[in-house]
């Protein structure tokens, strides 16, 4: 079977009490635990325990949670990993809060990865029984769930290949130099349905562009535009829609410089999907279709 979701992003913030705000307050998310300076949240329409987690001391990405299906996936993950020549390691329940076993793996661009396939089940705000549309407690931005993440690496194409052939996942869409001498500057890669479950764009290793939450529609991301002015979030670019993957959305950063989106839209993808390609001389419009020039900040933060 292949890879569910990103199940959780794990990110060091600077300032604890600020961050709690930003994710609780102004996104949404529920505290589900807090243990000395790391907390744990998720957003309403999630099942599990939680699915970010915060933890005080710097910045940028500690490591992103895949779920897989069964210890037996993990098991053929695990081989093709080592076949592949990365480095990965066992780890147990409990390491992480409320999670099974799984398998922690550094990705040639140094990012640490865990795939797991248990954590806690909790059960969304709305429930399974008869369920409303929506919490009418929510709060802010109320994201619904985590979508994805983009992480930044020197040399994308072995990425590409590293989540092709250990995890199955597959390119929804890539970003080149010229058709000619074909150089991978980023891709975007599916394990669902969506356009993206992972993306990595040239960069410096190790490093995190931004992570997204889900939106309903574009009336949603509009409010959480509006959320964002009344609680003076730094907002980055947009509302606006990205050429690659046709998403709508804004990307803004946490108190401590961690880029956020919030996303909506894209189009169904799956085992037949044909991947896209975009040429460099295209690359404004393919990340912001509308204003079609990349903002400074786009190319130049990672945390
Ligand atoms: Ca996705
Ligand atoms: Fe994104």
């Amino acid at each position: 079977m292949p890879v569910m979701r990103l199940g959780y992003v794990h990110v060091r913030v600077t300032d604890l009490d600020a961050a709690i705000n930003h994710y609780s307050n102004t996104l949404g998310m529920k505290i589900m635990h807090q243990e000395g300076g790391t907390v744990y949240l998720k957003s309403w329409d999630e099942h599990d325990h939680h699915s970010v987690i915060i933890e005080e001391g710097g910045v940028g990405l500690v490591k992103l949670g895949y779920k897989v299906t069964s210890s037996d996936d993990l098991a053929v993950f695990e081989k093709r990993i080592q076949q592949f020549g990365a480095t990965s390691e066992r780890m147990s329940a409990g390491e992480n809060l409320k999670t099974g076993d799984g398998l922690r793996v550094v990705l040639p661009s140094d990012h640490v990865i865990e795939l797991y396939t248990d954590m806690e089940y909790v059960g969304t705000e709305t429930g399974t029984l008869n369920p409303d549309p929506w919490p009418r407690d929510q709060r802010g931005a109320a994201v619904h769930r985590l979508d994805h993440a983009l992480v930044a690496a020197e040399d994308p194409a072995l990425v590409e290949r590293f989540f092709y052939d250990c995890l199955d996942f597959r390119p929804a869409e890539r970003l080149i130099t010229d058709p000619a001498q074909p150089e991978l500057i980023g891709t975007w890669m599916f394990c669902g349905q969506t356009p993206h479950d992972i993306a990595v764009i040239k960069g410096p290793n190790g490093k995190l562009h931004h992570f997204a939450y889900w939106l309903e529609d574009w009336n949603e991301v509009l409010k959480a535009g509006d959320v964002f002015a009344m609680d003076d979030v730094s907002v980055d670019v947009g509302p606006t829609r990205h050429g690659i993957t046709r998403g709508k959305t804004i990307y803004f950063f946490d108190p401590s410089g961690n880029r956020n989106e919030v996303f909506t839209g894209g189009y169904q993808t799956g085992p037949d999907f044909a991947t896209i390609t975009w040429t460099a001389d295209q690359t404004g419009k393919g990340i912001f279709y509308i204003g079609r020039t990349l903002n400074e900040a786009f190319t130049t933060v990672f945390t």
